[in-house]
């Protein structure tokens, strides 16, 4: 996971872009082209990721990149062009911890405005305990939930997804949650 930049220059001719409300009636101010007249949209982005399970531990990468490189998270990332939430949560999973796993059920969805972001989280089975982690990732190992390191986390979202993980796992169902992080 990455955090978006605000639009500096236009996409379409390279000068710096100026915020403010576009002529058309629109009641945000948007990045609009001094030079073009090209309105540039931001809206959110989605982040997709597993918490993928073997027996009672889940697997958490470490990150090798910034933001909050050496803090540990699920494996997540943004979603890309032409794929569905799902396969971009497997292909993440791929990725960064290079886990093989069985997808499993939607489990969290939480919004974080401040950010423009959206995340959402799916469960996924574990079909072994091999890992082989790709370069966003200095380490892949499993955690009980005794072993999680709490304050080591990435994530807000990865925090409170794991919070609702265990709390459902002693609960014997997983739920589906939702969550708004203000
Ligand atoms: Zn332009």
């Amino acid at each position: 996971m990455t955090f978006r930049r605000p639009t500096k220059h236009c996409r379409e001719c390279g000068t710096a872009v100026a915020y403010r409300l576009p002529d058309d009636g629109d009641t945000r101010e948007r990045a609009v082209c001094p030079a073009c007249g090209t309105i540039h949209y931001e809206n959110p982005l989605v982040v997709v990721g597993t918490v993928p399970v073997l027996d009672d531990r889940v697997l958490l990468c470490k990150r090798n990149i910034e933001p909050r490189r050496g803090k540990w998270t699920l494996p997540a990332g943004f979603m890309e062009l032409n794929e569905t939430t799902s396969e971009g949560a497997a292909r993440e999973t791929d990725e960064e911890a290079g886990a093989q796993i069985q997808m499993g059920p939607l489990f969290s969805l939480l919004n974080v405005p401040q950010v423009g972001q959206v995340h959402i989280f799916y469960l996924a089975t574990l079909l072994s305990d091999r890992f082989d982690p790709g370069h966003e990732t200095m380490e892949a190992r499993l955690f009980t939930e005794e072993e999680i390191p709490w304050d080591e986390l990435s994530f807000r979202t990865v925090k409170h997804t794991l919070e609702r993980f265990f709390a459902d796992r002693r609960a014997g169902r997983f739920g589906l949650h939702s969550i708004d992080l203000t």
